[in-house]
């Protein structure tokens, strides 16, 4: 969005990052979302992985196999993103799905494919990544139930609702709301999300949507890539009523680096070219405009990632410490000054380190909480299954509000 060379903050000459780097080798990240699988679909020829080559770094882009290591993560839930507005999502989702386990498959002595949440301490002792997989986008279901039992089958643990747009069932944070929140149907995919044991994800639902789902899930939930709307007035990102909810629910809200969602400042100047709902760019040569802003009100702020550990101390405030994790949601594209690709973990960890967080705390940010969340998830799974059977239809077969 606005490449000007990587600029490092000036890293203070004390032993953060060393305090960091020990909180990292004992609970290694679990990072909640990450678009890798998108790029590669798009970056190399037929989503060829191998082609691809994760084994290189990728300067033009955020993550590989050697940064992975060098930011220290020890899990990810790669995202299986399908656009709402495109042909063919249940086949999208599919061939997301089926990408990801290919990352898995090219790259055993790296990646372990993770099912359960035990499954990150078994990829910690043998040095390897949990590879788990999320859906983004309930869109690939395209209004039936079905496809979450095949999604599970094929190893998905967790789902984010909707993307950028309103579905039949449920109001996207950044479209116009249509469903009160969430619908019968909508319903009906929460309570079946639970049975199966597939984390239900908050991220990019409408304020209404999360309340609505807060109310009806029987599992804790997931918001995996959004920040405090306190902070940040996007409306991607949860507000105070929701982060509070978070302590009874018992789920997890991830901090995320996207730079419009962390910087009031930058989301400010951005809302001149955004939508109502603040999505993307309303000209048709989004790079033209973006130039054409900068010549009439200045150069666009930076997020940074300090402003990324402001929104930690808040959502820890709100939330509680059992209750914060971080959904990087690196992409391929712009992320805040100090946070250009994932082998820069590490610093946020050193930032908060210097905010006064003890060490303790951050394993739970790291990654201890989002175990919990995962198991506690797995447990409610397995007992509605021994009380439910599958719930079966289609959005049809669940009338009403
Ligand atoms: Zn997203």
């Amino acid at each position: 969005m606005d490449e000007e060379g990587p600029i490092r903050p000036v890293e203070a000459a004390d032993n953060a990052l060393a305090v960091a780097r020990g909180v990292l080798e004992r609970a290694p990240l679990f990072d909640g979302h990450n678009d890798l699988p998108w790029v590669i679909r798009t970056k190399a020829p037929r989503g060829d992985v191998i082609a691809y080559d994760l084994n290189r770094v990728h300067e033009n882009a955020d993550t590989d196999i050697p940064r992975l290591r060098e930011g220290m993560v020890g899990a990810q839930f790669w995202a299986a993103f399908q656009p709402t507005g495109a042909p063919h999502p249940a086949r999208t989702a599919l061939e997301q799905i089926d990408l990801i386990r290919r990352i898995e498959d090219a790259h055993p002595d790296v990646f372990l494919a993770a099912r359960r949440a035990a499954d990150y301490a078994r990829a910690k002792a043998r040095g390897k990544i949990a590879s788990f997989i999320a859906v983004e986008g309930g869109v690939g279901l395209e209004n039936s139930l079905s496809p979450l039992r095949i999604w599970h089958a094929a190893g998905v643990r967790l789902m984010t609702l909707c993307h950028n747009e309103t579905l039949d069932w449920v109001d996207s944070a950044t479209d116009a709301p249509r469903n009160g929140g969430l619908n019968a149907f909508g319903r009906a995919v929460v309570g079946e999300l639970n049975r199966l044991g597939i984390a239900v994800d908050l991220a990019h639902t409408s304020h209404e949507a999360m309340r609505r789902t807060l109310d009806v899930t029987e599992a804790p939930v997931f918001i995996s890539h959004s920040n405090a709307f306190a902070l940040c007035d996007h409306p991607r990102n949860a507000p105070d009523d929701v982060l509070r909810r978070l302590k009874t629910n018992g789920g997890v809200v991830m901090a995320t680096f996207v730079p419009g969602f962390v910087s009031q400042l930058l989301r400010d100047w951005l809302r001149r070219s955004r939508d109502a709902y603040g999505k993307a760019p309303l000209a048709a040569d989004p790079k033209a405009q973006f130039a054409e802003l900068e010549a009439s009100h200045g150069r666009a702020p930076k997020a940074t990632l300090q402003e990324v550990a402001d929104h930690i101390v808040f959502l820890v405030e709100l939330a509680g410490v059992d209750n914060v994790g971080v959904g990087s949601d690196y992409f391929g594209g712009a992320s805040p000054v100090g946070l250009e690709d994932v082998s820069r973990f590490p610093h946020l960890f050193a930032e908060l380190v210097r905010r006064g967080f003890s060490e303790r705390d951050l394993e739970k940010i790291s990654s201890r909480n989002v175990l919990r969340v995962l198991r506690r998830i797995e447990k409610a799974g397995e007992a509605l299954r021994k009380t439910r059977p599958p719930a079966i239809g289609r959005l049809e077969d669940y009338p009403g509000p």
